[in-house]
């Protein structure tokens, strides 16, 4: 079973063609990180998929459902897709466990108990238990992406969308944040990441799609396209950022 179906994917933005006809399909509890060069249209890509931007051609099923059909129920559809962002968006003035909360009761139509349960369970598994009562301000970059990943885990996604989780952190910050998606990933979550972490990619990731001009230049296992390259493209943006 795919959980993730993408064909023939094109978007514009006006005269741009942004993404030119991608093909990719993640398997259920498949991780598959996305590289490639600034603009290449990786962030697009991801937000097509939860439909924050509408395709201007192609197909995108999510778990068999084709969110791309104009009758879709997108509201449902979003709810199985979790998605992280490189800046939080934390709402300042709601605690930790508070902003994990917010979407479980006004989405989900949690009661206050349930929904506390449920973000006290996330924030556990994300390491900051002992944070649930802080307030964004006071708390690392790192930890904030952390409470943004409880948030999500909190609606109980199928899929989960990284796009460039760890760009915005201090470099030591980064290893925490990696370390929770390592065992989301091995914990059996599907997840489509965009990433600059090429060790992250390697030890994680089944698959590698390099992106480059809105087309997969080149697609494989790990270890293949990181380690040896078969494409020009591919070894020329990996010499620059290995
Ligand atoms: P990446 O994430 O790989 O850096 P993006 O998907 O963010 O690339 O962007 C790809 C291209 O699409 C860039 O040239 C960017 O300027 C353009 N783009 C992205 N979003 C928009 C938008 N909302 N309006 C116009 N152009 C956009
Ligand atoms: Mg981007």
């Amino acid at each position: 079973m795919n959980a993730i179906e993408i064909t023939g994917l094109r978007k514009a933005f006006g005269d741009e063609e942004v993404l030119r006809g991608i093909d990719l399909t993640v398997a259920a509890g498949e991780v598959v990180c996305v590289i490639g060069p600034s603009g290449s249209g990786k962030s697009t890509l991801l937000r097509c998929v939860n439909l924050l931007e509408e395709p201007t051609a192609g197909t995108i099923l999510v778990d068999g459902a084709e969110i791309t059909d104009p009758d879709a129920d997108l509201d449902a559809l979003r709810r199985g897709i979790g998605m992280v962002f490189q800046q939080f968006n934390l709402f300042p003035h709601l605690t930790a466990l508070e902003n994990v909360m917010v979407a479980p009761m006004k989405v989900l139509r949690r009661s206050r108990d349930e929904a506390e349960r449920i973000a006290r369970e996330h924030l556990a598994r994300v390491g900051l238990a002992d944070r649930a009562d802080a307030f964004p301000r006071r708390l690392s970059g790192g930890q904030q992406q952390r409470v943004a990943i409880a948030r999500a885990l909190a609606m109980g996604p199928d899929v989960m969308l990284f796009d460039e989780p760890t760009s915005a952190l201090d470099p030591e910050l980064v290893g925490d944040v990696l370390g929770v998606m390592r065992k989301l990933a091995e914990a059996g979550m599907t997840m489509l990441v965009v990433t600059h972490e090429m060790s992250f990619a390697r030890e994680v990731a089944d698959r590698v799609v390099f992106l480059d001009g809105g087309v997969i230049v080149e697609s494989g296992p790990a270890a293949q396209v990181i380690a040896e390259p078969r494409m020009p493209r591919t070894r020329e943006f990996l010499a620059r950022v290995l």
